[in-house]
């Protein structure tokens, strides 16, 4: 696997530390409002970063974090206040309820666009403790200093600062000094790391510094760090948060730990409406769902449009595209319930070849509109038989996600058929292997083939 790192600005071999297990940090949803489809497109890339070094045969784990506390809006004063605080008010529920209202709400989106799960989804406010610990490291090691309630990081004190979104200090000034102004701190370019509560905070925590509420990047330093050790392999999250999100990161990591700690940085293009960022304070806004009410699509489809645009390039959302990419991933799924049929042995060399090409298409940073080109092709080969189409495009599904075998003995299979189907995906789902493989084995005697998938057992007739 071959990724785009910002960091060295170019595209890199990957080389997991541990050659067995790949590991991954996400940034996440921010709970205080819907994750819209340009969230979505990010957390698409994480996800099919993970499907596609399992297709290679590693292991992967994967990490996504949940802000639910420290997006300051105002800290002109210090009664900084946060988003959450604000919706709080809007809403009428306590910061907890908010909270757990959205995060629901993201993981009822991530399932409609087959993300799979993260191995852990860790939430901020359940890492106070770390994030003040990390902040007292960085205030032994020199590198922030303490200012009435508050603690800001020195970025004088960490000569690499800037060296992933590439710029000087005297660039970053006027970007910290508009977000964090506070006229005590050293240098205007330093962030906080805590921040002291003013009279009209809701979430506040108790700190050697006094009651407070931790900095937005700390929360990343401190769960990646907590979850996949003082040195991981990847880093994820959109274009934006290169500066001053990820930079804050590596500074206050690497300050803490005194070495690198991320090898690789991934950063992935917007998705625009006209030409502009989708993004809430804009208010251009879709979510999932909204897509499939008002373009009446299916809403795996959106990830076969997304599919369409290389991660790292900007993507213009178009109902057109996606209405086109709707009918190409029900148009592929209908063929393969006539490819099913087909039986045959082994793969012949024209599908071993396409087959190498899609693979090599994910491993060449990822290259997505590559590898769906690879798939019209096989779709439309007069070279392959449908035995080997059938095979073929089961297997890319495993990184594609499009439930491509849907249609496949859809109502046809008996209803006792999917009733086991679905008790074993049950017994799956509580890990008890033993009921699992006996379910598996009555399928099997009953004359269906029992497949694993992501989305769950898939079965059919044996042919
Ligand atoms: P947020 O909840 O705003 O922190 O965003 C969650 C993730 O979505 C971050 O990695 C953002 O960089 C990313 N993101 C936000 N807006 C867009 C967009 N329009 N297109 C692609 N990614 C986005
Ligand atoms: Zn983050």
């Amino acid at each position: 696997m071959r990724l785009y790192n910002t960091l060295t600005k170019q595209v890199e071999e990957l080389e997991p530390i541990d050659p067995g297990t790949v590991t991954v940090y996400s940034c996440g949803p921010t709970v205080y409002r819907y994750v819209h489809v340009g969230n979505l497109r990010t957390f698409l890339l994480s996800d099919v970063l993970r499907r596609s070094l399992e297709l290679e045969g590693r292991g992967v784990r994967l990490v996504i974090n949940i802000t639910d506390v420290g997006h300051m809006t105002d800290e002109v004063s210090d009664a900084g206040r946060d988003r959450m605080d604000l919706s709080v008010q809007d809403e009428g529920l306590p910061p907890d309820a908010i909270a757990e209202k959205y995060a629901n709400a993201f993981f009822e989106d991530v399932d409609l666009i087959g993300i799979r799960r993260a191995e852990a989804y860790p939430k901020a406010t359940d890492h106070i403790a770390e994030m003040i610990e990390l902040t007292e490291r960085l205030i032994e090691r020199g590198h922030a200093y303490v200012v009435g309630g508050s603690v800001y990081f020195d970025v004088h004190s960490f000569p690499g600062y800037g060296k992933l979104s590439g710029n000087t200090i005297e660039n970053l000034r006027a970007g910290h000094r508009q977000i964090e102004h506070d006229p005590n701190k050293r240098h205007s370019e330093d962030f906080a790391l805590w921040k002291e509560a003013g009279a009209n905070r809701l979430m506040k925590w108790d700190s050697p510094w006094g009651p407070g509420f931790p900095g937005w990047h700390i929360e990343c330093s401190a769960m990646s760090m907590k979850h996949l050790g003082e040195r991981f392999d990847i880093h994820i999250g959109g274009t934006d948060l290169r500066f001053p999100h990820h930079e804050d990161e590596i500074a206050q990591s690497e300050g803490a730990v005194g070495h690198q700690v991320v090898n690789l940085w991934v950063h992935t293009g917007f998705l625009n409406m006209s030409g502009l960022k989708m993004s809430k304070s804009r208010g251009n806004v879709l979510r999932i769902g909204d897509l499939v009410e008002e373009f009446g699509v299916d809403p795996l489809s959106f990830r076969y449009l997304c599919f369409q645009t290389r991660y790292r390039s900007e993507m213009d959302f178009s109902p057109d595209a996606l209405r086109a990419a709707d009918k190409t991933v029900k148009r592929i799924r209908q063929r393969m319930t006539e490819w099913a049929g087909e039986s045959g042995e082994g793969l012949s060399p024209a599908a071993k070849e396409l087959d190498a090409r899609f693979r090599e298409a994910l491993a060449d940073d990822l290259d997505l509109p590559t590898a769906v080109t690879v798939l019209s092709e096989a779709v439309g080969s007069a070279d392959v038989s449908g035995a080997d189409k059938f095979r073929l495009l089961s297997e890319w599904d495993s990184v594609l996600g499009l439930d491509l075998q849907r249609e496949v003995g859809a109502g046809a299979l008996p209803d006792d058929v999917q009733a086991l189907a679905r008790e074993r995906d049950e017994a799956r789902a509580a890990k008890d292997f033993a009921k699992s493989d006996e379910l598996r084995d009555r399928l099997t005697g009953m004359g269906y083939e029992v497949m694993d998938s992501a989305e769950g057992t898939k079965v059919r007739r044996r042919l």
